[in-house]
């Protein structure tokens, strides 16, 4: 067994984000296990670019009021308690209502092999996607 102290939080990097945007590192699992957890706490109206997780993504809602979307495809609103899953190599984004703060818990995996990345990243969320436009 193993107990791991809370960590620090860290800003969510300009190049992957738009806004406020701190994680704190819940999980990150040596192998054979490739476990990752963060809890991702995002400001209102701030979100991730649109990025594709190698192996999927499962978001779970902690609080607040969200927003997400897969490519081409109509935004979500997203509440507590909501779980949303994307699969392997689906573009989408996630972040914050405009004027609410919106929290999840961010668990996927790493890939099997060492060569594959565990995301891609793409270009930032513009207003006008972010509103729907
Ligand atoms: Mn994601």
């Amino acid at each position: 067994m193993h107990v791991q102290p809370r960590s620090s939080s860290i800003k969510g990097p300009a190049h992957m984000f738009t806004g406020d945007v701190w994680y704190d590192v819940l999980a990150r699992a040596e192998r054979p296990s490739r476990l990752r957890v963060n809890l991702v706490r995002f400001a209102p109206g701030a979100r991730s670019a649109w990025h594709a997780h190698a192996v999927g993504q499962t978001l779970h809602v902690t609080e607040g009021l969200g927003r997400a979307q897969v490519r081409d495809h109509a935004i979500v609103e997203l509440h507590p308690g909501d779980t949303v899953q994307t699969a392997p190599g689906e573009w989408h984004w996630h972040g914050a209502a405009p004027d609410h703060f919106m929290s999840h818990l961010a668990v996927w995996e790493a890939p099997a092999d060492d060569e594959t990345p565990e995301h891609e990243w793409g270009d930032h969320v513009t207003d006008e996607e972010y509103r729907g436009r």
